[in-house]
């Protein structure tokens, strides 16, 4: 017999050789009907694989992220089936799950794969699904394994399998197709109810440009028809709210081949936006006790080889400037945390004298791979809302609730509600893997889990994700479209401080290390403005909207009445603007409709004689003609309630 533990501690004995499926049979029908995969003693097992010794199980179903990568890996197979039965020839290489899908590299003996040709791959995946056929994991000798892909002159396997232990190799097997693969099924092709073939896109052999170009196929797909349907629908929403399609219609930010690829370029309204964005925070910051400090974009090599950060980027990033002078080398900088340190260490401190809160709009550059530049997320030069905050242990836990309060108050005001948190701790069987002393990551820890219990998040306790330098927590929030976005990590560190040798004074009169903290609420300003695009569709809210108003008037005949609205607009800090070219007010209407101005003021006759502006919101609601005043009014009242104090 073997002892199996289940996640919520429970432990049951089964006959050596039961298999997760049959450990679900057991505890109930409807479980087990739902299990697609499963992680035994932390390794991703076939729901079908004899568990031959004690340990721990975990089931998944579709709702799981590992029941979805098993789902999506194993539909690669049976894509991949397709492929070959429609493309003879086809040379297979790898075919993983990724995030939202899957994709499989292949090489295509002549011609291509286009649009038209997906509904063909799609049909015939599905008509292999239909099969019901078994996933069935198969060992097989190095020397086995060779010869197949041999014979069939597939060098990529071949190359793939010469990397490989003997003893390790095994296939899956499935209908009449066979792959090379470690594993990670689901039970039958048969729950595969739905295949969409995405895109195909070129993709070298192993990622590097000196090999033979694949093309790859992306796909996904669902246990539900219904669920596809959905998906599809989300995509093309998603489609119409791609921050670089909306950031180039409302003249945000541009790029340019000869400023170089990964360097935003920001407009006037989008710097402007930017602008808006820096004050709000600024504001909340000065009132949370930070202040605002500037460094240069760039640093002497030596400060990196300090900081450690030479060793992490250097290789991999841009690389350093020389001067005139021989031997001397300055980094663009990838982080703005060493400069706050030199700061720190300008003059000494006591305890009373903390913390201390420096932060800056820092701007840093990172050398991602072109392949891997993303509009505003992906980018080689980038803002971060940075700062750092240097106190005693003591004054971690207040330090903590103070950033969360920072940040919900920031991301609450931008119409961000629905957030979660992860809070990445130790491993504690790892002890040789962290810096500091165990009584300081406790502390840590500590301080971190009662700060987010106090604030009342909903988060989850990683044990093992914490960085080799401190503890952290990572704020997720979910757009409009429910996917999910990374923001605000709060980042203690203990190997800064130990680095750059920064002290303070204690009530002992003694010297002790301060603790650091990195945060960043926004991450950075690029990454930031993207996802509050692609979240509002354009529509900011009011007090960030590049132009609030827009006046229209009927004819040249009541321009010097707009201009004089205008001006009572302005005076009272109210961003607008006249559309005053010889357009009708119809088609007027429309280019705002398009510029997402949340109103417009049209101004004719009748407004002129009663001294009123008729207002239109954006999406088409008629307010009727007003005052200036009580318009005013409007927007005032309408910023102060989304806009909350700090
Ligand atoms: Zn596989
Ligand atoms: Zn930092």
């Amino acid at each position: 017999m073997i002892k199996i533990t289940l996640p919520d501690g429970s432990i049951r004995e089964y006959a050596k050789g039961t298999t997760p499926l049959e450990v679900a049979k057991s505890i109930s029908e409807g479980l087990a009907r739902n299990i697609i995969s499963a992680k035994f003693n932390g390794v991703t097992v076939e729901t079908i694989t004899p568990l031959k010794e004690d340990g721990s199980l975990i089931l998944y179903s579709w709702n799981d992220k590992e029941g979805k990568t098993a789902f999506w890996h194993s539909t690669s197979h049976v894509v991949a089936q397709a492929l070959e039965e429609l493309y003879p020839g086809v040379k297979l290489t790898i075919g993983p799950a990724i995030d939202n899908g899957f994709y499989y590299d292949v090489d295509l003996p002549d011609g291509t794969i286009s649009e038209k040709d997906f509904p063909e791959i799609e049909k015939k995946a599905l008509e292999i699904a239909r099969g019901k056929h078994d996933f069935k994991m198969r060992s097989a000798t190095k020397a086995e394994a060779l010869e197949l892909y041999q014979s069939q002159g597939n060098q990529y396997k071949v190359e793939l399998i010469e990397n490989l232990e003997d003893g390790t190799i095994t296939f899956c097997d499935h209908d009449t197709f066979t792959d090379l693969c470690r594993g990670g099924h689901i039970p039958n092709t048969g729950i595969i109810k739905a295949i969409k073939i995405l895109s195909v896109a070129g993709a070298y052999w192993r990622g590097n440009e000196k090999n033979n170009q694949l093309t790859r196929v992306y796909g996904i797909s669902f246990p539900k028809q219904k669920e596809l349907t959905e998906y599809l629908e989300l995509l093309e929403e998603a489609k119409k709210r791609d921050h670089r399609k909306l950031g180039k219609e409302l003249e945000l930010f541009t790029f340019s081949q000869k400023v170089g690829q990964g360097l935003p370029l920001w407009l006037p309204k989008g710097a402007a936006l930017r602008e808006r964005l820096e004050n709000f925070l600024k504001k909340a910051q000065k009132k949370a006790g930070y202040e605002m400090v500037v460094t240069p974009h760039i640093g002497q090599k030596e400060l990196y080889v300090t900081s450690g950060h030479y060793e992490k980027y250097g290789a991999d990033s841009f690389q350093p400037i020389k001067t005139p002078k021989e031997d001397e080398e300055f980094l663009l900088k990838p982080m703005n945390c060493p400069h706050h340190c030199e700061i720190y260490n300008t003059k000494p401190f006591s305890y009373r004298e903390l913390p201390k809160r420096y932060a800056e709009f820092g701007t840093v550059y990172r050398y991602e791979q072109s392949g891997e530049l993303h509009g505003l997320t992906r980018v080689r030069g980038f803002t971060q809302d940075d700062a750092h905050i240097f106190c005693t242990p003591d004054q971690l836990a207040d330090e903590f609730k103070n950033v969360i309060d920072l940040t919900l108050y920031v991301l609450g005001s931008l119409g961000f509600g629905n957030f979660t948190a992860q809070v990445s701790v130790r491993d504690l069987e790892k002890p040789e893997k962290y810096i500091g002393s165990v009584e300081n990551w406790e502390k840590a820890e500590n301080a971190i889990i009662n700060a987010a219990k106090e604030k009342g998040l909903n988060f989850v306790i990683e044990s093992g994700e914490a960085a080799f330098y401190g503890p952290k927590l990572d704020f997720m929030v979910k757009d409009a479209l429910g996917r999910n976005w990374q923001l605000g990590t709060i980042q203690v560190d203990y190997n800064l401080p130990e680095r750059f040798d920064l002290t303070y004074k204690g009530s002992d009169n003694e010297l002790h290390r301060p603790v650091m903290i990195h945060r960043a609420p926004f991450g950075s300003m690029e990454r930031f403005i993207a996802l509050l695009l692609e979240h509002t569709g354009g529509n900011f809210p009011l007090w960030l909207m590049p132009e609030q108003a827009i006046i229209l008037p009927v004819s040249e005949k009541h321009e010097i009445y707009a201009q004089n609205v205008l001006n009572s607009l302005e005076n009272n800090d109210i961003r607008a603007l006249i559309d005053n070219r010889n357009e009708t007010v119809g088609k007027k209407i429309r280019e705002a409709e398009m510029n997402k101005i949340p109103f417009m003021l049209i101004v004719g006759e009748n407004e002129e004689k009663e001294e009123t502006i008729s207002i239109r919101r954006h999406g088409g609601e008629d307010l009727g003609a007003i005052s200036v005043k009580a318009f005013t009014d409007l927007v005032v009242n309408e910023i102060n309630s989304t806009l909350k104090s700090f």
